[in-house]
């Protein structure tokens, strides 16, 4: 089965101005795979500035927009959302949904996230479902319960099949930003445990599910990572802040 393989830059907060044009600047001319797909996920404020870039055509085909979060209403009084329409306006193709600081931070429940994937499979938009176990979790061995509580109000929400639109991310919530990357042998076991979870429901949809891997990925450990069998590239956030890692990383995949 040879999936399509997809780097995914989360800013989370960060980034301005400068580093969207820095980024402009780097991947116009960046040779990726035939394979592979980079997606950019920026604040919202910055959407508008690399949309114009995507239709200008600036960057490579392969390159896509995405936001970091969207709303599971289509419209209204709803102070401080953005819907999935608003973002088709601004070529947004994928969308991160469930990233655990969103969990933690704003507490955004599982099912809370399922009708934002409902949201976005609507209007076309890919979404990037992220799961993951906490340090606690893993020590107590309750890893994959985790992951099937993260995932089967998912399943339930929109159905196995629709699993063929959509990218899932592991993120070990123990990994992100601390520098501590899961072994590749651990990101394998896991992300082999995803795939026969979803495989439970449906065999062919679950070959075809692009599985990234994220937390403290690195130009260093990346390429390890993604050679993975069952990892099909990476959700990248500290590292995607500086251009130069960030297009050795999508070399790598
Ligand atoms: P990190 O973040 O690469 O800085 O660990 C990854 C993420 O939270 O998506």
């Amino acid at each position: 089965m040879t999936r399509r393989a997809i780097v995914a830059a989360n800013w989370k907060m960060n980034g301005n101005l400068t580093l969207v044009n820095d980024m402009v600047t780097g991947f116009s001319d960046i040779s990726l795979a035939e394979n592979v797909d980079v997606v950019i996920c920026p604040s919202f404020p910055y959407l508008s500035e690399f949309s114009r870039a995507v239709e200008a055509k600036q960057l490579p085909s392969n390159v896509y927009l995405g936001s970091q979060n969207v709303s599971e209403q289509q419209s209204g009084a709803f102070t401080g959302e953005v819907s999935t329409s608003m973002l088709k306006e601004f070529s947004v193709s994928y969308v991160i949904v469930g990233h655990s600081e969103r969990r933690s931070l704003y507490k955004e429940t599982s099912t809370l996230v399922a009708h934002k994937v409902k949201a976005a499979l609507e209007a076309g938009v890919t979404p990037i479902l992220c799961i993951g176990e906490s340090e606690s979790e893993r020590a107590t061995e309750q890893t994959e319960t985790v992951l099937a509580s993260q995932l089967q109000p998912v399943i339930d929400e929109v159905g196995i099949e629709a699993f063929a639109n959509l990218v899932v991310a592991y993120e070990p919530v123990w990994a992100i930003g601390t520098g501590k990357t899961a072994s590749s042998e651990m990101a394998q076991e896991t992300h082999q445990f995803i795939r026969q979870f979803l495989a439970q429901s449906n065999e062919e949809v679950a070959a075809k599910v692009p599985l990234l891997y994220g937390g403290s990925v690195n130009a260093t450990n990346s390429e390890e990572l993604f050679a993975q069998a069952d990892i099909d590239g990476g959700l990248i956030g500290g590292a995607s802040l500086k251009v130069e890692q960030f297009k050795a990383i999508c070399l790598a995949a």
